[in-house]
């Protein structure tokens, strides 16, 4: 079913008309919104799910979002580049832009515990014999050496088989054929743990797969949080309101009601599948071994469901996802023990995960140093750190290296660390070791005083500010 129609059909979206809290908690009117502003591009023309999907993504990486109408061999169609900035997921959460980080902080401060409903857009279609994930579903193959199509915007849902406690998380699904999947997730991962936990006890894991989430809970899955806490309650926090979510038809989890795709089935641990060459967030190709088995049994989506994908590799929307939830993690983290602190950002030249700026306000001496090392023990991924102060826009390149040329001396501000333990992915590691460097670029104390070496030139304060009240009269 192609979407020809100006708009994104809401049918099946049925919401008690007297009450008027609850929002929109698909993805539909965030497309609706895009299309209004001309951030979203339609593809009309045929396209192969095999290489020229992500040809055509990668080419429009930090463009608009892209909806591929007329995928070849599909009726469902494929939308992905939703969230390859901070000003999308600003206008997806209907918060602004500038007070996105403030309100991270709330959602993590303050989570909702989600609601059950019956009635669910995600289960107007079943599908629950026979089952060929890649006839329904329009995954596209993604690289030319990895071996088949990946699911990449897949929220997994799946519980403890100790306490009975949630987890929500993203991994890379690749199909296998049929209703074979092999999910590739990293070791210190809570679904990892939990899987592990369902091999000592020699049952399967039954997860519950969601495509077409709202940003609330494509964000909320990445969040850092402890093993046992449920990060639809963060999804809820983002939202300002419960996520409605169904039981699923086979397995004994719930899933967002108002998600596009959901497929249930069962991880299978001893069921160890290579996995080969693999993209990574460097944007190259990584060799983890054997990823687990995962066996789909039922496949329940909307009459007009929209298949979601990210671009993975070094790509904008992949590197922000997890940028935004290890900032915002480390903000918090770094605030409780130095109060200077105001924000984090893991930056896009940096892959969104292993460079940071940390921005202060009026550090202490050696604050800065001390801020870099606490962020480093917290974060395996971080390797280059750069402190600046909070006069700097860390999202600007430029000014973080003003704030080198300006604030930085080398001899003393700088700290070399060789010998630290790197992330596997690190593309320089030797023997999962990697040389960490921090640089801490703010002003001392006093420098700043009229007539030492930092005072800004400027006009004076009261004919600069007149001037820029009125600026459109000159
Ligand atoms: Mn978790």
């Amino acid at each position: 079913m192609k979407l020809r129609t100006a708009g994104f059909g809401t049918s099946g979206y049925r919401r008690n008309e007297g009450s008027c809290r609850m929002k929109d908690q698909s993805t539909r009117g965030f497309l609706s919104a895009l299309e209004a502003d001309g951030e979203l591009h339609r593809v009309q023309r045929a396209i192969d799910p095999r290489f020229e999907i992500a040809s055509v993504l990668s080419l429009r990486e930090r463009g608009p979002a892209q909806l591929f109408e007329n995928v070849t061999g599909h009726a469902m169609p494929v939308v992905a580049n939703l969230f390859n900035s901070r000003g999308r997921f600003a206008r997806a959460l209907g918060v602004p832009r500038k007070d996105l980080d403030r309100f991270y902080l709330a959602a993590l401060r303050n989570p909702v515990k989600p609601t059950m409903v019956t009635d669910a857009p995600v289960q107007e279609v079943v599908h629950s014999d026979a089952i060929e994930v890649d006839t329904l579903l329009p995954v596209p193959h993604w690289f030319e050496r990895e071996a088949a199509p990946y699911v990449t915007a897949g929220v997994i849902v799946a519980k403890d088989p100790e306490t009975g406690r949630r987890n929500v998380s993203i991994a890379r699904l690749r199909l296998e054929g049929g209703n074979r999947l092999m999910a590739g997730i990293a070791k210190n991962h809570h679904l990892a743990i939990i899987a592990e936990k369902a091999r000592q006890r020699g049952h399967d894991l039954e997860i519950a797969v969601v495509i077409g989430n709202h940003a609330a809970v494509l964000l909320g899955s990445q969040m850092y949080v402890e093993l046992g806490d449920d990060e639809f309650d963060i999804a809820g926090g983002l939202l300002g309101e419960p996520v409605e979510l169904v039981k699923c038809r086979t397995v004994g989890l719930e899933v967002p009601a108002h998600a596009e795709i959901v497929l249930e089935g069962r991880l299978r641990p001893d069921d160890l599948i290579e996995e080969n060459a693999v993209s990574e967030f460097p944007g190259f190709y990584v060799y983890y071994g054997p990823g687990i088995g995962v066996e789909i049994d039922c496949v329940t989506h909307r009459a007009d469901a929209i298949y979601q994908a990210i671009l993975p590799g070094y790509a904008a929307e992949h590197c922000l996802l997890g940028a935004v939830a290890i900032g915002t993690t480390l903000t918090r983290d770094l605030q409780r023990s130095i109060p200077a602190v105001r924000r984090v950002l893991v930056t896009d030249g940096g892959m969104g995960r292993l460079h940071a700026v940390i921005v202060m306000h009026r550090p202490r001496l050696g604050e800065g140093k001390r801020a870099i090392l606490l962020a480093m023990g917290l974060v395996n991924l971080l390797k280059l750190v750069i402190v600046v102060d909070d006069d700097v826009d860390p999202e600007d390149p430029r000014q973080v290296e003003w704030s080198l040329a300006a604030r930085f001396r080398g001899h003393e501000d700088l700290i070399v660390l060789p010998g630290v333990k790197a992330d596997r992915c690190d593309p320089v590691h030797e023997d999962l070791v990697v040389t960490k460097i921090g640089m801490v670029a703010t002003t001392r104390p006093g420098d700043g005083e009229p007539g030492g070496r930092s005072e800004f030139a400027r006009p004076p304060p009261e004919v600069y500010d007149r001037i820029r009240r009125d600026l459109e009269l000159y």
